[in-house]
């Protein structure tokens, strides 16, 4: 069954009724040219990493623009649509002609499923009746509380009531799945207790929880920190345990990402499973193996279990796929193996990356690793444990035979 992706444009912020305070995009200026997987070896940046990775396009496409491009896709599919996914830079819920477009994707009667919104776009609660009639299944929404004070405060949602109360009317009849960034002292503790209790008493199928990041290190690239002057962040253990300790209060599924999701006991479920750890490959050259400080302790337990005698090697940042020049320029270069390998969405240029590791004089080739070792929570919210276990196992099959072929 074939599924097929609507993309409306729009950029974040700008097509979102101006940005929320904590919106990551809110101070990225300019173009750079971070470089990353997809750019030609010979040049450093693509579209992708100097206007796709800010999800930057020139505005909302027109409807006439949306129908022609979905019908010429409908076209290329074969047999039934499982589902259309509504997605783009800006937030669906602000699509100036919003009614038509769900009465336009309604008519192909496949389930529909909106990747991401806020919300905050709409003002009427009888634009829920209009997405259930049009077979909405499933949907991502960003609640941050339930608490229409703080939603009209930090999101600037000027009708906070009425997108709440389209949300209760989404939990009753679609898979909702609720998002929210957890800024300490403001959505945490008790109020974010009230949030979980909301939402699973409407039904909603889960929470995904994510931590707020303030500076380069705990994530943001782009020179677009600090994204809240005087905002706290949390500890990276304490988010962790703050997920912990909700799970134990609740049913409904309660996420966090970058940890953890402990009904799965992703990321990187797979160090619990020996048997599975004995199945992949064992590592039988040397290779030095980079990664993000959360996630190199999960990634050197693996390698060691599969045979390696090399240390994974963190950088400063704390997400690996996040990892941009100036991060491996903080690298010990004594430290490092003659072959390196990198996370494969890395935001550095192949080129680039490889003068930064030799700086020293010795020369060390740099490989591009696997895109996905393990699930973060957005990716493990629809999945069972063994979906994850198994995008692990392929992740590190590949990661090792990648060691073997190239390592020394
Ligand atoms: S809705 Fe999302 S993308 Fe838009 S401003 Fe808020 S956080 Fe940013």
């Amino acid at each position: 069954m074939a599924q097929l992706t609507v993309d409306i444009g729009g950029s974040p912020g700008i097509n979102c009724r101006g940005y929320c305070e904590y919106c990551y995009f809110k101070k990225v200026k300019g173009e750079t040219e971070l470089g990353c997987r997809y750019c030609l070896p010979f040049k450093k940046g693509c579209d992708y990493c100097t206007r796709g990775v800010k999800e930057e396009y020139s505005g909302f496409k027109d409807l006439r623009s949306i129908a022609d491009e979905t019908l010429a896709n409908l076209q290329l599919k074969q047999g039934e649509i499982e589902r259309i996914t509504i997605s783009g830079g800006g937030d669906p819920s602000c699509y100036p002609q919003f009614k038509d477009l769900i009465e336009l994707l309604g008519s192909t009667e496949a389930p529909l499923h909106i990747g991401y919104t806020s919300g905050k776009g709409w003002d009427d609660p009888a634009i829920a009746d209009l997405l259930i009639e049009n077979g909405l299944t499933e949907i991502s929404f960003t609640v941050f509380a339930t608490d229409p004070k703080l939603r009209k405060q930090y999101m600037h949602d000027p009708t906070p009531e009425a997108s709440l109360v389209i949300l209760e009317k989404l939990c009753g009849a679609a898979d909702v799945y609720a998002a929210t960034v957890v800024l300490p002292g403001v959505n945490d503790g008790k109020v974010l207790e009230e949030t979980c209790r909301w939402l699973q008493d409407r039904g909603a199928k889960g929470l995904i929880l994510m931590r707020f990041a303030n500076a380069t290190e705990q994530g943001l690239i782009l020179g677009n920190g600090p994204v809240m002057g005087k905002q706290n962040v949390q500890s990276v253990e304490s988010f962790r345990d703050m997920i912990t300790d909700l799970r134990k209060k609740f049913t409904m599924k309660i996420s966090g990402t970058p940890l953890w999701d402990p009904e799965i006991g992703s990321p990187f479920a797979i160090r619990y499973e020996p048997d599975l750890l004995a199945k992949l490959p064992r590592v039988t050259k040397r290779a030095s193996v980079i990664s993000g400080s959360i996630a190199t302790p999960f990634i050197d337990t693996i390698l060691s279990a599969c045979g390696s005698v090399v240390s994974v090697v963190p950088v400063t940042k704390e997400i690996a796929c996040l990892i941009t020049a100036d991060d491996l320029r903080g690298l010990d270069l004594a430290s490092l193996e003659t072959v390196v390998i990198i996370p494969g969405r890395a935001f550095v240029h192949d080129a680039e990356a490889e003068e930064i590791l030799s700086r020293d004089g010795i020369e060390r080739s740099v490989i591009r690793g696997p895109d996905m070792l393990t699930a973060d929570a957005e990716t493990s919210m629809g999945m069972t444990r063994d979906q994850v276990l198994e995008m692990e196992m392929n992740g590190f099959a590949e990661l090792i035979q990648m060691v073997n072929r190239y390592g020394k």
